[in-house]
């Protein structure tokens, strides 16, 4: 695609956690569209490095970066290799995540440590330190949520806890920062077929039957489902949209 019809052309995006899963299709789909990229990671150095190569291999431009963005330090020196690489920063997608499932009983200030800090101190923590950086010309953050946050399951409170909080920060940061041209949307995909949602058994289960049956579109969803969704709230098409929650899950609400 020529650099005439990108939508993204001579933009840069950090996408957090984007080795595997939903934010691997976002980095990719960015990218396509002509943004300069980087791959954020927590361990998976092979992942992320495999995303840089699919995007340079098509002519796009990635880096991967490896921090915990639950750690300020970490996230300081995300942004820092994201300056020294590519400048400034147009597009930051809060999509480093965790789920765990656990009934009320078994639960513990570990299990809710662990999500709130990565799921919603993650997302804080990489909005600040990326307004240090964004483009005074303006700036795009799109933050994943889930269905979860309003659609919530049993077993599933802290998670689910979770993103209701991280559907508030999004509209809380939209009225913030919208003075200075950043807008902040967040979307909220039904269950996606994941190396995560894999690895935890939710796509060979019943759950994934049960939530089929009540979808109207009869699927899950796969990563481009939401990806495709994230390139439009990166992009000027979404111009005038900025504290909306966009429910990406087939019809299920
Ligand atoms: P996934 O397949 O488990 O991938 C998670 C990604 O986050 C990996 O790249 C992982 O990197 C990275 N990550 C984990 N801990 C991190 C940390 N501390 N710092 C930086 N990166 C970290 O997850 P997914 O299913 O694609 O989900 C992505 C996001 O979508 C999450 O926010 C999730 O809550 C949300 N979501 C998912 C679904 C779904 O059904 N899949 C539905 C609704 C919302 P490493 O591999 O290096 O650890």
């Amino acid at each position: 695609m020529s650099s005439s019809t990108q939508k993204l052309a001579g933009k840069v995006a950090v996408v957090t956690g984007s080795s595997k899963g939903i934010g691997a299709s976002i980095a990719k789909h960015l990218a396509a569209e002509g943004a300069s990229v980087v791959v954020n990671y927590a361990s998976s150095r092979e992942g992320a490095e495999k995303v840089v190569s699919e995007i340079t291999a098509k002519g796009g431009k990635a880096i991967a970066v490896q921090a915990d963005v639950s750690k300020r330090a970490e996230v300081e020196r995300l942004f820092a290799d994201t300056k020294k690489a590519y400048g400034q920063v147009d597009v930051l997608v809060n999509n480093a995540g965790i789920y765990e499932f656990s009934p009320l009983e078994t639960i513990t200030e570990e299990h809710f440590h662990k999500q709130f800090d990565l799921n919603v101190l993650g997302t804080i923590l990489a909005t600040q330190e990326a307004l240090k950086h964004f483009n005074p010309a303006g700036a795009s953050v799109i933050n994943l949520s889930s269905i979860v946050s309003t659609w919530a399951p049993p077993n599933g409170s802290v998670y689910s806890a979770t993103k209701a909080a991280v559907d508030a920060i999004t509209g809380s940061l939209a009225k913030e920062l919208g003075a200075r041209k950043i807008r902040v949307n967040a979307v909220r995909p039904g269950m996606v077929e994941t190396e995560g949602t894999h690895s935890n058994g939710f796509v060979t289960g019943d759950f994934r039957k049960s939530i089929e049956s009540q979808t109207p579109l009869g699927r899950i969803g796969q990563p481009h489902d939401i990806a495709t969704a994230v390139v439009f709230l990166a992009s000027s098409d979404s111009a005038w949209i900025s504290g909306e929650t966009l429910l990406i899950a087939g019809g299920l609400r």
